[in-house]
């Protein structure tokens, strides 16, 4: 129907930001408006296929004017399980993909498929075939597999080509607009030919950079012959490194450029690899590739798209006006906000749900797990719980919710619950709105995470329905009293300071005044001297602490079980970054240790590091010890409130809920889910039986006849 593009193209549009909707010809078809979504992955690929069509969709209704998939493996001879993404290896995969079309085609969309052959990136651990690179090395992959890709005779390379050109044509034949050629990330084969490192290759697909590029070149010429009178085709490319002249640089593609700046349709630039790519706002300012990608549009006509984490319309019209992009590139801002363009046509930016740059939508790809995103809780739940990031149905018989703690979670049910039409009551026990967002976002480059509290603050602020009350301590008598039919507990959780996490699961005793936890840090009490931080929660706090504690003028030592600092940040792409910025930053670090107290046989007074294999023990010379370990929930109002339970009835209370860290502590993420979800099932039949979303099962080939089908 093409319904929601053309609606904003006949919209009037603030003058200012008129440029970012108009159309852009790409090669043989036309961008309906600037705003592209680049390819992304999502941890559902050929897995859950209608869950990712229907995340697609959503994309194209907001309003993006291009809505890609992620990299689509072209051949079973380049595979990257465990991660999945979606196949192009024959016809049985296509009517997966003309899903995915007819679903962005339904709000007028252009479709893009990223067709990747990842070569030496591909360990092929399900078809188990020997991965092909430019040269004899190890695969480069995330997990060190213990699998060397072999070098690509002639007739692989005749052979990649082929596959590339099918898998082109397929895509046509699935209803694609725009057929990219992946060299980008670190993780496309053109891209391992292009890189000296990788390509020591000594015939004429290695050397100089023109050999270097002529798969990349070949490729794009195949595509383009092949699909190129009614589809576009795009090259994505990295441009830079970032480890100097042994890697790809700057320099050298620009050099490139100008030899091939005109060859594809559409130039879409990167960093690579895809962490440096896709940085978290603790590392990376919204549009720091912006030095790297500069320049590149000035040698081509072709239209570049590139990304920068853009939420804010100024920063993308300048980039458009500055001559450095003519497509703003998103995927974490389209994944925080599906409907980021349509709020910018229709002049409602304070609707818009600010990406924080925590790269928790990375994970669900990293964990082969469905997307998932802290800003915004439907993130792939639009299909199999049919929640819509705009939309949510009307109340039910229920009137009044009381919610006690206004951090992610109460915040994100306040909304949740106000949209739906319910009088809600958010009282909160501190002067400020935010619980652990408006604390950790004081910490050293967490900033960009107070959006959460934004966003949400903003949109409570608009609705009649909501009352907030800050420096409410509320009581048993107090929720009593008040006589809200449902009351919500989102009261957070507290940080233990016994050391219970992951490797002490009894509590220890450590000397007393000597230990605290990030709530003391929150609130202010800082520790001074030498410093210890005994990290077993393994995510970013204990690490951000550690630079907290230097930036004070701490001298500080960073103590982990793990075998390397903030070992979950690994699926945000962000362990080797933070690691490496302690280590600059001159904090001592110790892996495989635990901290302990003084026992019987040692004195109490002290504080010892423990080798967790050889149990080497050592004393720790240090004046404070922060433990970063684990939190328990704030249950104590539930446990007063069902100690008068027998008095709900006449209070009109019909149920108390508790939600968000106050349940069970997680992340950010899942608070705000908590609290979303909570909101959308309230007054809902829910069969406690029942798999609370739809599951799409992969398809059984028929049944073989088990007494012949091994015989000789
Ligand atoms: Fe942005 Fe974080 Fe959401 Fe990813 S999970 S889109 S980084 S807010």
């Amino acid at each position: 129907s093409f319904k929601t593009i053309h609606l904003i193209l006949n919209m009037e549009v603030d003058e200012r930001y008129k440029i970012l909707f108009e159309p852009v010809k790409i090669g043989p078809v036309v961008a309906p408006n600037r705003f592209y979504q680049v390819p992304h992955c999502n941890g559902m690929g050929y897995r859950d296929v209608t869950s990712m069509a229907a995340l697609r969709a959503i994309k194209a209704e907001g309003g993006w004017g291009v809505v890609c998939t992620e990299q689509v493996e072209i051949h079973h001879t380049s595979e990257i399980t465990p991660y999945i993404e979606l196949r192009i290896w024959d016809d049985k995969d296509l009517p997966v993909l003309s899903r995915i079309t007819n679903a962005v085609h339904t709000h007028g969309a252009l479709a893009g498929i990223e067709l990747a052959y990842n070569g030496m990136n591909g360990p092929n651990l399900y078809s188990r075939e020997v991965p092909l690179g430019p040269s004899d090395l190890p695969t480069a992959t995330f997990s060190n597999d213990p699998v060397q890709a072999r070098a690509m005779t002639k007739r692989d390379i005749t052979n990649l080509r082929r596959w590339h050109r099918n898998a082109a044509l397929r895509s046509k034949a699935a209803g694609f607009d725009i057929v990219y050629v992946y060299g980008a990330h670190g993780l496309g084969a053109p891209q391992h030919f292009l890189s000296r490192r990788y390509n020591q290759r000594t015939d004429e697909y290695g050397g100089s950079l023109k050999n270097r590029a002529r798969l990349l070149i070949e490729l794009i010429e195949d595509t383009k012959e092949a699909v190129g009178d009614t589809c576009a085709v795009a090259c994505r490319i990295g441009v830079d490194e970032l480890i100097g002249e042994e890697g790809i640089h700057r320099e050298e593609m620009l050099e490139l450029f100008n030899e091939i700046g005109e060859l594809p349709d559409l130039w879409d630039l990167t960093l690579c690899s895809w962490d440096i790519d896709s940085r978290t706002s603790r590392f990376g300012e919204e549009g720091h590739q912006e030095p790297f990608v500069t320049g590149f549009k000035q040698l081509t006509t072709k239209p570049v798209v590139g990304v920068g984490r853009f939420t804010s319309p100024d920063a993308m019209v300048s980039q458009i006006r500055r001559g450095v992009l003519d497509l703003i590139g998103a995927a974490r801002p389209s994944i925080a906000d599906p409907f980021l363009p349509k709020k910018i046509a229709e002049d409602r930016l304070e609707d818009i749900r600010e990406c924080i740059g925590c790269n928790i939508c990375v994970s669900g790809d990293m964990t082969m797990s469905p997307i998932r995103c802290t800003q915004n809780p439907t993130m792939g739940e639009e299909w199999r719980k049919g929640w819509h990031p705009e939309k949510i149905h009307t109340k039910g018989k229920s009137q009044s919710v009381l919610i006690v703690g206004g951090g992610p979670s109460g915040l994100e049910c306040a909304r949740a619950l106000g949209r739906r039409g319910y009088q809600v009551t958010l009282a909160e026990k501190n002067k400020e709105l935010g619980g652990r967002v408006a604390q950790e976002s004081r910490l050293p480059g967490l900033a960009a995470w107070s959006r959460v509290l934004d966003y949400r603050l903003g949109q409570i602020r608009q609705m009649e329905n909501v009352d907030t009350y800050l420096g409410s301590d509320v009581t048993v008598e107090d929720i009593l009293e008040f006589g809200s039919e449902h009351v919500v507990l989102a009261t957070g959780s507290s940080w233990r300071n016994d050391g219970v996490g992951r490797h002490h699961l009894i509590p220890q005793k450590f000397p007393e005044g000597k230990t605290y936890t990030p709530d003391d840090i929150f609130a202010g009490r800082l520790p001074s001297g030498k410093v210890v931080i005994y990290d077993d929660d393994h995510y970013y706090l204990g690490g951000v602490i550690a630079e907290l504690c230097q930036k004070n003028g701490c001298e500080v030592t960073l103590v982990t079980p793990a075998a390397v600092v903030s070992s979950w940040t690994v699926h945000t792409l962000e362990q080797e970054i933070i690691e490496a910025d302690l280590l600059k930053k001159g904090i001592r670090i110790l892996t495989r240790h635990v901290v302990q107290p003084g026992n019987n046989s040692t004195p109490e007074s002290e504080l010892y590091s423990v080798h967790i294999y050889t149990k080497e023990t050592s004393i720790l010379d240090c004046d404070a010890l922060v433990l970063v370990t684990a939190r328990l929930p704030n249950s104590e109002l539930e446990t007063g409130m069902e100690k008068v339970r027998n008095s709900w009835a006449d209070a009109g209370v019909k149920s108390l809920t508790r939600i968000g860290d106050a349940l069970a502590p997680a992340t950010i993420a899942a608070a705000v889910y908590s609290g979303h979800r909570y909101a959308r099932e309230l007054d809902e039949e829910i069969d406690p039986d029942a798999v609370p979303f739809e599951r799409e099962l992969t398809e059984i080939a028929p049944e073989p006849d088990w007494k012949t089908f091994w015989q000789e």
